[in-house]
């Protein structure tokens, strides 16, 4: 049926679908699907019912808001229907709701508007009688809600008592769970057994609507609010809505301090510009933004359609999960051996791209979301993070499926796979014999961090090592072809301009600039040439504390465990694998024909630790996130290290600042969990400028 082309049948499929997720999302508080399906099949009923008027019904979803309340509350019928608000996913959409408000209201100049998140919780009405907070409600189906009063009276943030109230007053708004609750309730979750929720929004509602309202009250629901009904021959004391936001506010209601007032439909977009690129950054997920004609007088003569607001938009995010198939299961070797399941999906656009890959993590997590080929999953893209399966849908599950299981042997090179116990990934024990590990060792000596050897590609390094396909292509080996011309990066120094001219889209002039590239990496820092090996648990910043330790390559080569612990930030299991890289012979022939082949690092002088750890920047430490406005990461990066200050990659509580900018994620997160101070651009800006007043640098 629901691939049906009659229009009726069609028509009521999609309704009986679109009441079957609207049941799981408001009454079990337990979503089937993402909402960006939920919104395709509501758009095509939408679409449906306009061109065949006779299929339209009152009782049809796109008529109706929400769901009925629980037979589980009291019922609390609204004085005023809660009502949904209509929605709109591009630019021309805004303009058009912009247009009709302006010839509705028979406008020449621009119309100002009011301008908030769209937060992702579910609306509440909270109505107060002289002064005191007498009934909490969720919106239901617009006309009744579920009395949730006791529920709402554990939240902080809803005042119980107003002073300088009218006789009678409802607030509406959003009650949300912040993320940093959001991860610690599903840790919670977790440890018991318990299921977890999806996301923060399904989480707030399934802690509002709860029997006891200690559960509640455990969660630590927020509220902001966004709109005041009043009560009969109630006159508000203002005329636009911003201005009943700052009365609430002066009333002691949370209100966003993201919100703000703008003119004409270029307003709009701005600030929807704005707020999504500032959306990781904010403390409580939101799924787009709210306008709202401003004049309260003017949002009277423009009223209301069946089930929304003609004066306000919801103007939507690009949803950040979407449904697709699982078309393959691909198992991906890197360059240490860790075999990596990545899910080969049917493309689907999400979260602003098409996605074709998504990781899958490791075997376990497989196993617990029990992932299987040919199954509908939910793919989430939030910000640059790189895509992910997050679960499957299992009432889409097909006949005949199989669970997945992590080959024996390497997909790449036959060698066996090893999985200690107590460790969640599998391994190839090919080492270097393996064209995948090889490949990835290469690549990763020769990026921009390491050596910095431009024009050495994927395509290019697969033949130049020889079996290991590239990301995309099918996953069985490579065509057998002549012996690798490279087997270690000290092979790579051995090129000639004539054999890489030989390979396949190679032209004369990019194998000599590819010779040229490989001869200027020839004098590394030490600290590029130490990170380029590829010692497992040393990264860029561990490499950058071992060259200022050491000076010389010989020196670190010669270093034992208990000298390995005095380098600042090295651990014991940090300093045992430095040791055993430097123990393996296999590594100190690499080693010694990288110095052969004219590899020379450059020594580097001990830097003495900062007196004190005193200073703005100096011995103190940093994490990046998101994206500066003004500075590259390697520009911020250079700077603080220029300074004193050292970066690091993840965030503990021995951290000092984390700089956040654009779309960071969960760093920030963990910041403000852990309390540690967050800036800005402009604030390490600030940070560096004392720094050097006090260093006396202008
Ligand atoms: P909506 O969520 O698109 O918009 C209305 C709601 O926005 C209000 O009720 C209020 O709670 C909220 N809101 C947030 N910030 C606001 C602000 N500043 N001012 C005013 N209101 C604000 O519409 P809806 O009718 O509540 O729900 C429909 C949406 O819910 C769908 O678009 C879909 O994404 C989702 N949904 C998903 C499923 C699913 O199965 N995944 C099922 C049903 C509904």
């Amino acid at each position: 049926m629901a691939g049906s082309d009659d229009p009726a049948s069609r028509v009521a499929w999609l309704r009986q679908e679109l009441h079957r997720h609207s049941h799981a999302y408001y009454v079990l508080d337990a979503p089937s699907v993402p909402d960006a399906e939920y919104d395709r099949l509501f758009q095509e009923l939408e679409a449906l019912e306009r061109m065949h008027p006779g299929l339209a019904t009152p009782d049809s979803p796109t008529q109706r808001v929400g769901a009925a309340p629980s037979s589980a509350f009291a019922t609390v019928a609204h004085r005023v229907p809660m009502l949904s608000l209509n929605n709109a996913f591009s630019d021309e959409e805004v303009i058009a709701f912009d247009r009709r408000a302006r010839e509705a209201l028979g406008s020449d100049g621009p119309l100002g508007y009011a301008v908030e998140p769209k937060f992702d919780g579910l609306a509440v009405s909270l109505t107060y009688i002289d002064g005191r907070f007498v009934t909490g409600a969720t919106r239901g189906d617009g006309e009744a809600g579920e009395d949730v009063t006791a529920n709402l009276r554990t939240l902080q943030a809803i005042p119980l008592r107003i002073e300088l109230a009218p006789p009678l007053l409802e607030v509406r708004g959003e009650v949300l769970m912040l993320r940093r609750d959001f991860m610690r309730i599903n840790d919670a979750q977790r440890a018991r057994g318990e299921r977890e929720f999806v996301n923060p929004r399904n989480a707030a509602a399934g802690s509002l609507r709860q029997l006891d309202p200690a559960v509640t009250a455990a969660r630590r629901l927020w509220f902001f609010a966004y709109g005041v009904v009043a009560g009969d021959n109630v006159q508000l004391p203002a005329d636009r809505h911003s201005a009943l936001m700052d009365w609430l506010a002066s009333l002691r209601f949370p209100v966003t301090p993201d919100r703000a007032t703008v003119n004409g439909v270029d307003g709009l977009l701005g600030y929807f510009r704005d707020i999504g690129a500032r959306r990781g950054m904010l403390p409580y997920d939101i799924d787009g933004v709210v306008y709202k004609v401003d004049s309260i007088a003017d949002q009277q003569r423009l009223g209301f359609v069946s089930r929304a607001p003609r004066f306000a938009l919801a103007h939507k995010f690009p949803a950040e999960e979407a449904l697709t198939e699982l078309a393959g299961i691909d198992v991906q070797v890197g360059r240490t051996g860790a075999l990596t399941p990545v899910a080969r999906l049917r493309p689907v656009f999400v979260g602003g791209v098409t996605v074709t890959n998504a990781t899958l993590h490791n075997e376990d997590e497989v196993r617990r979301k029990d992932v299987r080929v040919g199954d509908v999953v939910v793919v989430r893209r939030a910000g640059d993070v790189i895509p992910e399966v997050v679960r499957i849908v299992p009432e889409r599950r097909p006949p005949g499926t199989t669970a997945f299981t992590m080959p024996g042997r390497c997909p790449v090179c036959g060698s066996a796979v090893v999985k200690p116990d107590g460790e969640a990934i599998s391994r190839c024990t090919g080492g270097l014999f393996c064209a995948a590990q090889r490949k990835q060792a290469l690549l990763h000596f020769a990026s921009r961090r390491a050596m910095d050897i431009e024009g050495l590609g994927e395509r290019l390094v697969d033949q130049l090592v020889g079996g290991a396909p590239a990301p995309g292509d099918d996953a069985g080996l490579a065509p057998a072809q002549a012996a690798p011309l490279v087997h270690t990066p000290a092979d790579l120094y051995r090129l000639t301009a004539a054999q890489l001219g030989g390979l396949e889209r190679m032209a004369e002039k990019s194998a000599g600039n590819l010779v040229a590239a490989i001869d200027a990496s020839r004098r590394p820092a030490l600290s590029r040439l130490v990170f380029a090996l590829g010692i497992r648990n040393v990264g860029e910043t561990t490499a950058r504390d071992l060259a200022r330790h050491f000076g010389t390559l010989e020196a670190l080569m010669c270093a034992t465990e208990p000298e390995l612990l005095q380098v600042s930030d090295v651990g014991p299991v940090v300093a045992q694998s430095i040791a055993t890289f430097f123990a393996q012979p296999h590594n100190r022939e690499v080693i010694d024909a990288l110095l052969q082949a004219g590899v020379q690092p450059q020594p580097v002088a001990p830097v003495p630790a900062v007196a004190g750890g005193a200073g703005a920047v100096a011995g103190r430490t940093f994490v990046l996130t998101g994206t500066l406005p003004g500075l590259a990461r390697d520009e911020a990066r250079a700077l603080i290290e220029a300074s004193g200050g050292k970066v690091a990659g993840s965030v503990s509580k021995k951290t000092d600042y984390v700089v956040a900018g654009d779309e960071a994620g969960s760093k920030l997160e963990k910041a403000r969990a852990l309390g540690v101070a967050v800036i800005d651009e402009a604030g390490l800006q600030a940070l560096l400028q004392q720094a050097a007043k006090a260093d006396g640098v202008d």
